[in-house]
């Protein structure tokens, strides 16, 4: 399939939303090759259960731990092979036991034409409800194996351009002093720094990482705020020491209150844990001013691309976070990078093990890689 060729086919794919160049009839649709690849190829699923292991032991308001538990997939049509992953942080409910038997049921060789996007990810969607990082680890190969069929970068499939990346943020979790300086240290490539809050020495941190560096600063609460007097004074006292956004700061469930910050807040506040999927981003459209989107929380590249546009539609900033993941789900995200305010794409520099190499940081920004696909390679 030629480019043009594939130009026609992706407006189908993207719900004509992003490209939909006419094509001339005179161009043919599919060459003898396409047609025998749809006639012969059937789609292959294999996974393997993986053990994320953390660099520094990760804390938040509400947990801490030292691994993430993970699952790797693996697409392969006509000899080539597109790569996916599920991460699954505790408090997203799932677990390799659950993502295996998700994935056990699906029966992915009834397809012999992966172009059929969307009516693979309905038919993975309707197997069973939630399961959304394991849904995510098929819809994340499904677009890098299209991308590496057509020999394209994914972004450049979605017309976008990969120069108009934000900066993207290096997280500094709740630690010791010490280990914060280290991380700073760290972040030395990065322009912007998350800080997560929420416990009882909020200012202390901030006050830490202000005395190492004068970068701007977001913050991350993770619900760990109870009190909305409260949340409304740190927001002022954050905006003094050069904070540009506020994450979760309290419960999801304290609506009324987040609404209320919100209105008197100096800065965005992002929901995170409060908007998993498109659902919870229309219920949630007067609570917050911006939502932060993780393909392991809405289940792939091809929702957050939804996620994106019910967002902009409703004028609320857009961030595109992950998990700890590998290298390959965080370049995937990446790909949506020149859509978004912000980026917080980090996981892969809190593992020691990850098995892909991808993305880079240049200038504090997301470099994608010019490869095929969502562009990792396989290192391990
Ligand atoms: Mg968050």
């Amino acid at each position: 399939m030629n480019k043009r060729e594939f130009i026609k086919y992706s407006s189908y794919l993207v719900g004509g939303t992003i490209l939909g160049n006419k094509v001339s009839a005179s161009v043919p649709f599919f060459s003898e090759r396409q047609k025998s690849r749809r006639k012969n190829g059937r789609l292959t699923l294999r996974f393997t259960p993986y053990t994320l292991q953390l660099r520094h032991t990760f804390t938040l308001a509400t947990s801490s731990r030292t691994t993430t538990p993970g699952m790797l997939t693996e697409i392969e049509y006509d000899g080539l092979t597109g790569y996916g992953e599920a991460s699954m942080p505790p408090y997203l409910g799932e677990s390799q036991e659950s993502a295996g038997k998700f994935l056990s049921l699906l029966n992915l060789s009834q397809f012999t034409d992966p172009f059929l996007l969307v009516d693979i990810l309905d038919y993975v969607e309707n197997v069973m409800p939630g399961n959304y990082a394991a849904k995510a680890s098929i819809d994340i190969a499904m677009h890098d194996l299209i991308g590496k069929l057509v020999g394209e970068p994914f972004y450049r499939l979605f017309g976008l351009n990969r120069a108009k990346a934000p900066l993207t943020s290096f997280t500094i979790g709740l630690d010791s002093p010490d280990i914060i300086r280290q991380k700073v240290a760290e972040a030395e490539p990065y322009k912007i720094l998350k800080v997560k809050l929420g416990r009882d020495n909020d200012r202390e941190m901030v006050e830490v990482v202000r005395s190492l560096t004068d970068k701007p600063l977001c913050v991350d609460v993770n619900q760990g705020w109870k009190d909305r007097a409260y949340a409304i004074e740190m927001a002022n006292w954050l905006k003094e020491k050069g904070v540009v956004f506020l994450e979760q700061p309290m419960p999801k469930e304290m609506k009324d209150d987040i609404a209320f910050l919100t209105q008197k807040s100096p800065m965005p506040v992002i929901g995170d844990e409060a908007i998993q999927n498109v659902g919870d981003l229309i219920k949630n459209r007067d609570v917050y001013s911006g939502i932060n989107i993780k393909l392991m929380k809405c289940g792939g590249l091809n929702a957050a691309m939804k996620m994106i546009n019910v967002a902009r539609a409703f004028n609320m900033k857009v961030m595109i976070g992950c998990m700890t993941e590998t290298s390959c789900a965080v370049t995937a995200a990446a790909q949506l990078s020149p859509l978004v305010d912000w980026c917080d794409l980090d996981g892969n520099l809190l593992i020691s093990n990850d098995p892909f190499e991808g993305l880079t940081i240049t200038e504090g920004k997301v470099t994608l890689p010019d490869r095929p696909g969502i562009g990792v390679r396989k290192i391990a």
